[in-house]
């Protein structure tokens, strides 16, 4: 059951919404931005369920109205979704069971990873043929009293497609609403975002995370739960993930450490250790694209807080990156910092933008050599 009450924190972004519900001046067009592990679905479905309730509090939606009841299972006949789908034939409306399956078991926090790994499959996307459904459903009337809506969940992966939806968000039917949610607006057309009513999700509070993780993973380690609040960013997704990743096969900690030893004369001092980066990228490239970019955010938080304790002598990094930063603390500079964050970011763009990720992750590596060796580097082509 998912009403304002239960939605965790975002305090003001719930009274802006109640209030414009209580105005009567409702906004047709509503995009929800925010990491789906600030509670970004939740807050959206909320706002509905309020929008629909037939017996409405002045905070709050009542829960047992038939609308209420109808929309806590995702099932209210004038609500339609839209979210991204595989390259099997399937699409929204025949995922809607899948769907409601996860959303009643996390309670609306999950994300395209979660979506994705529920399927077993990868690379997910809002198809074009989900646009005639959507104009579509878009031109009928609601069944019951109220509005027609149409939600789209992860609507950034749309892409060029959100083109053909414009015209009807900007002019809809009279009682129609659209709800899109978006983790952020980077790959939105701005088109679509100036026709719309933002609102923005606030990072939960690493209060809440932290109490958060000890209720559900009371059995990591006390070190692990610290790093994973600190590391989550806001994110309740991001921190249970932080943790499950200790259990996993995968470690961010280890892919990292691994592929920087390739990088430098970190241990033996012998160039020969660039093998160590070579089998990173085979191990990288192998991953799904969420994790690649989460390995990548992972290195951004990593030279964050190198930069942070090369400035101010502390910094929130577990104890083994602790090990890393030190070594590297004294032989970076701050403007090799500055070309590491953006080379980063670059390849953060390139899985996006499905690049072939070994050879951006190798020239990843080969460009992050030269810049922290640069007296190597130089000294290597001075010789050739
Ligand atoms: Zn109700």
């Amino acid at each position: 059951m998912i009403s304002f009450e239960n939605v965790i924190e975002n305090e003001s972004l719930k009274t802006s919404l109640i209030t414009q519900v209580n105005s009567d001046k409702l906004h047709h067009a509503h995009l929800f931005v925010g990491k789906m592990g600030m509670g970004t679905l939740p807050i959206a479905m909320a706002f509905l369920k309020y929008i629909y309730c037939s017996d409405r509090k002045t905070n709050d939606s009542c829960g047992s109205c038939s609308n209420c009841v109808k929309i806590d299972k995702l099932s209210h006949i004038d609500i339609h979704f839209t979210m991204p789908s595989f390259k099997i034939d399937k699409l929204s409306g025949e995922l809607m069971e899948d769907f409601r399956a996860i959303y009643s078991e996390k309670s609306g926090i999950f994300d395209s990873k979660d979506w994705m790994d529920h399927h077993g499959q990868y690379n997910a996307t809002i198809r074009a043929k989900e646009i005639s459904d959507i104009l579509n459903n878009m031109s009928m009337t609601a069944h019951g009293n109220g509005y027609k809506t149409q939600v789209i969940w992860m609507v950034e992966e749309m892409g060029l497609e959100s083109n053909k939806i414009l015209k009807i968000l900007e002019e809809p039917n009279s009682e129609t609403i659209f709800i899109l949610i978006a983790e952020s607006m980077e790959r939105l057309l701005p088109t679509i975002i100036s026709r719309c009513n933002i609102h923005r999700m606030e990072s939960i509070s690493d209060t809440f995370i932290d109490n958060y993780v000890r209720e559900h993973r009371s059995k990591a380690s006390e070190d692990i739960l610290v790093n994973a609040v600190r590391f989550a960013n806001g994110d309740l997704i991001e921190a249970i993930r932080y943790i499950d990743d200790f259990d996993s096969e995968f470690s961010l900690e280890q892919a990292l450490r691994k592929f920087m030893r390739g990088l430098t004369k970190f241990e033996t001092r012998k160039f020969q250790n660039i093998n160590f980066m070579l089998e990173s990228c085979e191990d990288l490239a192998g991953q799904n694209k969420q994790l690649q970019v989460k390995f990548l955010e992972f290195m951004l938080y990593f030279v964050h807080q190198l930069m942070r304790y090369k400035t101010t002598r502390t910094c929130s990094a577990s104890e083994v990156l602790m090990a890393v930063i030190q070594h590297y603390e004294s032989i970076v500079e701050l403007d090799q910092i500055e070309a590491w964050m953006k080379i980063v970011d670059n390849n953060i763009r390139a899985v996006y933008g499905n690049a072939n990720m070994k050879i951006s992750f190798v020239s990843l590596g080969i460009e992050l050599g030269r810049i922290l060796n640069r007296k190597e580097f130089e000294m290597i082509s001075t010789k050739l």
